[in-house]
């Protein structure tokens, strides 16, 4: 086993409990949770700030698709009672400053390290300890760590043709600079039409002279019907905060207890009734489009009939018939995200924005004035690439992580992740993955599953002292049971029918594998009766 030229072998400078990386929410409330049970503890954190995704996507028009009084945490009474969202939906820096607020609240800053990016983690198997070097010559050893590095934190930046050539400034929407853009009389290239696009096309429309968006695949966007968050819908949340909670962990993605998911076949009802259920859905705005009926994501045919549904808004907003085709998706409505905007299909009426389909060739370069597509230059004053993540893996790949006889995470997963309930991987002993592959994570709000994981890594640290053993390390037949597991509930679904970043498809070369699992409160039982039953499933030394 050699250490790379980045991470130095020096000898460790100081030994930790738990080490954990990246300091977005599942950092923080992992540090936390590590305090109150008395372990020391360290975080590593790449950006200078606390908040992650939030601290880098500054992007115009970025916030959250799931709705402020549920993306937050639940872990303190006082604290959710006490905070206080303006909008149904809250814009980022709204989010970041929730970060700050918590950092602060738990006094967590005084065990966190900035700008600093871990680069290697290995395992000592005769220490039964982790080794963890950082890019500033840090080396650190702990007893745990935990990877809460995030599923969206690795930015996906195709290596267009001559991207290095272009003249004006360049911006991804995952690292957007911390002082603001000012796009007003700027001819802008965006690139991409995912989440990131559609919440930041319509704000960048109202600043440049010109927009022309290049667009590889149409996504469905949902209208979000923003608004004030409503001081009546706050106190009546507030009163039974942790019932709404409970409510909501019980759902299918583990948020919308308020309007939950049907569960009535689309085929058990006739048209006009099916219309009126998406015309509800999509009145109300958000991600519960989703939701209109039990069968949407399970049956072709059911989704083709919300697909058409939706289609057909698109041409009642695009008033120009052939644009309205482009923004029109082919795919399954669902098997990528979804999207949620405000005003992203009408921006496409304004005379000067235009949408380029690249979906037959692709960007052919990126020239010093701008963008080459279907053997035409585009000029511009300056780029968006709103091109998103190598998702759930890119970061921890990025990592050289070592566990017993020198395995490589890379060499481990290079046919695809491989993980025991996404929190644990054969020959890694004692490293956990917070919202990692194999465990809802993306599929559902995000906060609700990192708490949920976080609980269950604290847990399971706390009762390993308390029974005095030492190491924890999935089965290899455990994994290979939960891996044939994710899939077969994937399989039972259409989301592995289109080219996804769920699958990895969006990164050239990365191995299709349908990554997350769908279903948080039966997930959330399995972990439960894993632990209940002395860890069942994994090896556990004395
Ligand atoms: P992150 O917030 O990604 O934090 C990980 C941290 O780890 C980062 O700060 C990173 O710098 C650090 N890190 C990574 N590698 C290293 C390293 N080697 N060394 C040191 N530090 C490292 N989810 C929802 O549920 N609802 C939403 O509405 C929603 N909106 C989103 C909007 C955007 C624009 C994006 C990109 C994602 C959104 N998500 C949403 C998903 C979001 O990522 C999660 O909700 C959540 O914020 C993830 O928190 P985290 O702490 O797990 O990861
Ligand atoms: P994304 O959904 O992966 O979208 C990336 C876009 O770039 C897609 O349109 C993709 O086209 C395009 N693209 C990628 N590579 C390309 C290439 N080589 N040439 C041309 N086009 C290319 O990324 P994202 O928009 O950043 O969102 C990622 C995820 O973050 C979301 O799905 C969501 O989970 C989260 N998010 C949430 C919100 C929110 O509303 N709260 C906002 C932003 C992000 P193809 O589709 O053809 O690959």
């Amino acid at each position: 086993m050699t250490a790379s030229a980045a991470t130095p072998s020096s000898a460790p400078d100081s030994a930790v409990d738990v080490v954990i990386v990246g300091a977005g929410f599942a950092g923080l409330y992992m540090l936390h949770k590590t305090r109150r049970l008395g372990l020391s503890a360290v975080v590593f954190e790449a950006g200078d700030g606390v908040g992650g995704t939030w601290y880098w996507n500054r992007y115009p028009g970025a916030r959250c698709d799931v709705e402020s009084m549920e993306y937050s945490y639940q872990f303190d009474d006082d604290l959710q009672q006490e905070w206080h969202w303006s909008e149904r939906f809250a814009p980022q820096p709204e989010i970041l400053k929730y970060a700050n607020h918590v950092a602060d609240r738990f006094d967590l800053r005084r065990d966190i390290r900035f700008s600093t990016r871990v680069m290697a983690a290995h395992f000592d198997e005769s220490a039964l300890r982790w080794t963890v070097r950082t890019d500033r010559g840090d080396a650190v050893t702990g007893r745990f760590v935990v990877m809460a590095t995030g599923c969206l934190s690795s930015t996906n930046k195709p290596a267009f043709k001559g991207l290095d050539s272009f003249k004006g400034p360049t911006y991804h929407t995952g690292e957007w600079p911390h002082e603001p853009v000012d796009f007003t009389g700027q001819r802008v290239a965006v690139i991409g039409t995912g989440s990131s696009a559609v919440q930041s096309i319509p704000i960048i429309a109202q600043q440049a002279s010109a927009l022309t968006v290049f667009q590889r695949t149409a996504n469905f966007s949902i209208p979000a019907r923003n608004a004030p968050l409503d001081p009546a819908y706050e106190s009546r949340i507030k009163a039974d905060y942790r019932g709404f909670r409970a409510r909501n962990s019980q759902m299918l993605s583990g948020f919308g207890s308020n309007h939950p998911r049907s569960e009535i076949s689309i085929f058990s009802v006739d048209e006009a009734t099916r219309h009126r259920a998406f015309q509800e859905r999509w009145d109300r705005g958000g991600l519960g489009f989703q939701g209109s009926f039990a069968d949407l994501m399970i049956d072709m045919k059911a989704n083709q009939i919300a697909a058409d549904w939706v289609r057909a808004r698109i041409r009642e907003v695009v008033k120009d018939p052939a644009t309205a085709e482009l923004l029109s998706p082919r795919q399954v409505l669902g098997c990528k995200r979804m999207c949620v905007d405000t005003g992203y299909y009408a921006t496409f009426n304004l005379p000067h924005v235009k949408l380029v389909d690249i979906s037959q060739g692709g960007i052919e370069a990126i020239t010093p004035r701008g963008v080459m597509a279907g053997g035409q230059e585009y000029e511009v004053d300056r780029i968006v690439f709103a091109t998103g993540f190598d998702a759930m893996t890119g970061t921890l790949m990025k990592i050289d992580i070592r566990g017993r006889g020198g395995l490589s995470l890379r060499e481990a997963w290079s046919a695809g992740p491989r993980t025991y309930l996404g929190l644990n991987v054969a020959g890694f002993p004692n490293l956990f993955t917070i919202s990692g592959p194999g465990s809802p994570s993306v599929l559902t709000n995000m906060i609700v599953s990192i708490e949920q994981h976080v609980n269950w890594i604290a847990e399971c640290m706390d009762w390993m002292r308390r029974e005095g053993r030492r190491s924890i390390e999935a089965l290899p037949q455990a994994q290979d049971a939960w891996v044939g597991h994710v899939n077969a509930v994937a399989d039972a679904t259409l989301y592995p029918q289109c080219n996804s970043w769920y699958l990895g498809a969006n990164v050239p070369g990365k191995t299709r594998v349908f990554m997350p699992l769908l279903g948080f409160p039966d997930y959330a039982r399995r972990c439960s009766e894993v632990a209940a039953a002395g860890y069942e499933g994994f090896a556990l030394s004395a």
